[in-house]
């Protein structure tokens, strides 16, 4: 029956996981995982988290199904969190939102609602790069993939030119993914005033904005400051639909834990919007776990632990700046030539060094440092005890 199946290639990143658990090395060190790490290199399980998960528990809830846009308390927090309590459409009731599984799952579903509703063509622009699961989530999801530029590899920082272009190019009323914070892989975001611009493009050629907004508090620390471009977009009149993700900024992962949702027009238009979205994720999945909506409900909601939450998502996202900035010492203290300044630079959980794919290889091979061939490094896998050695192994590659 399945003769004419090929075998498909290996992901990436899990394939860099395989190789480092071969590694007999013992100060080995592996930066390919998008997974914050504490600085013993463990993961973290946040303590808001673990009351959370505690007062869960003991609420004795019963494990009934949810309904099919998931859990209520949780979407209503995690809408608010996102468009701030100020927010316009959110007082007038007129965002649809879904919890969805993870960030993942609120694209997928986003990109199955433009597929069957989207007025104009059916066509995506993500940025190059992007986060390297973007093109099959929408080509799957039946969009047309395109790509705009966004990183110059001279500079290591953001094409902006090229983006607009790209953008300005790009036919009328054409949908756009914008990574809202933190963009992963480059850890590079436009600056308040490039992001006033592109609304302003948005605008003059009608592009429709796409947010995936995976990393909010994980950026800066401040999960407002984050959400800034949502935020403007909104206040700038758009319509939108944003991807929330909490596997980062509270380290529910495995939980699975995220929200879709569709700013619209009108209490009316949104009431029709969801209707749709209940019909598209019925045959999906049904309807979404809730344990992890229900943790993550709990932080959002008891005022109290929330202020602790957003201590813990500002000291992860603190601990990975101490070490972009310990990366960057420790190479000029080895006497590198280049410029590090990227490093300190880019936000995020990610750094893209601007090392070439040969030179990623000769890390792996001579150094035992595993990560993407394009670069990219998690800075949240650096710790105090292995930056030395890390920095080391980058010098004698680049020099
Ligand atoms: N978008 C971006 C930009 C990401 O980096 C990630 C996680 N690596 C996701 C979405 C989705 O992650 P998850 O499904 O685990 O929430």
């Amino acid at each position: 029956t399945w003769a004419n199946v090929k075998e498909g290639p290996p992901d990436a990143i899990l394939g860099i996981t395989e190789a480092f658990k071969k590694d007999s090395f013992p100060e080995k060190i592996n930066l390919g995982v998008g997974a914050y790490r504490d600085d013993n290199g463990k993961p973290y399980v946040l303590p808001s988290v673990k009351t959370a998960e505690d007062k869960v528990v003991e609420s004795g809830l019963d494990k009934e199904y949810a309904g099919i846009t998931g859990v209520p308390s949780f979407t209503k927090a995690a809408a608010l969190l996102a468009y701030g309590p100020d927010s316009k459409p959110l007082k007038e009731d007129r965002i649809a939102i879904t919890q969805s599984i993870s960030g993942t799952g609120a694209l997928r579903i986003g990109g199955a609602f433009l597929q069957r509703f989207y007025p104009g063509a059916k066509t995506i622009y993500i940025p190059t790069p992007s986060w390297a699961n973007h093109k099959a989530v929408f080509s799957d999801s039946g969009l047309e993939v395109k790509q705009y530029k966004y990183y110059n590899k001279d500079t290591i920082g953001l094409d902006f030119e090229g983006l607009v272009a790209d953008l300005k190019a790009a036919p009328s009323g054409s949908i756009v993914l914008l990574h809202a914070c933190a963009h992963n892989p480059t850890g590079i975001d436009p600056t308040p005033e490039q992001w006033r611009q592109i609304s302003d493009l948005f605008k003059e050629k009608g592009h429709y904005p796409f947010f995936d907004m995976a990393y909010q508090g994980f950026a800066s620390g401040d999960t407002d400051k984050d959400a800034y471009p949502v935020r403007l977009f909104i206040e700038q009149g758009h319509g939108l639909v944003l991807a929330q993700s909490f596997a980062k900024n509270m380290g529910l992962y495995g939980e699975r834990v995220g929200a879709f949702s569709v700013v619209t027009e009108s209490a009316e238009e949104k009431k029709r919007v969801d209707s749709q979205i209940k019909i598209l994720v019925r045959p999906l999945y049904s309807n979404p776990p809730v344990h992890g909506a229900r943790v993550a409900s709990e932080i959002l909601n008891d005022p109290q632990l929330h202020k602790q939450w957003l201590g813990e998502v500002k000291g992860m996202a603190d601990r990975i700046i101490k070490m972009r900035a310990l990366l960057k010492k420790n190479l000029e203290e080895l006497g590198s030539k280049h410029n590090w300044d990227h490093i300190t630079n880019q936000i995020g959980m990610f750094a893209y060094t601007g090392l070439t794919p040969d030179q990623m290889d000769v890390l792996a091979k001579e150094h035992s440092v595993y990560a993407t061939k394009d670069g990219r490094i998690s800075v949240a896998g650096i710790t105090t005890g292995n930056v030395k050695r890390l920095a080391e192994a980058i010098y004698k590659v680049k020099g």
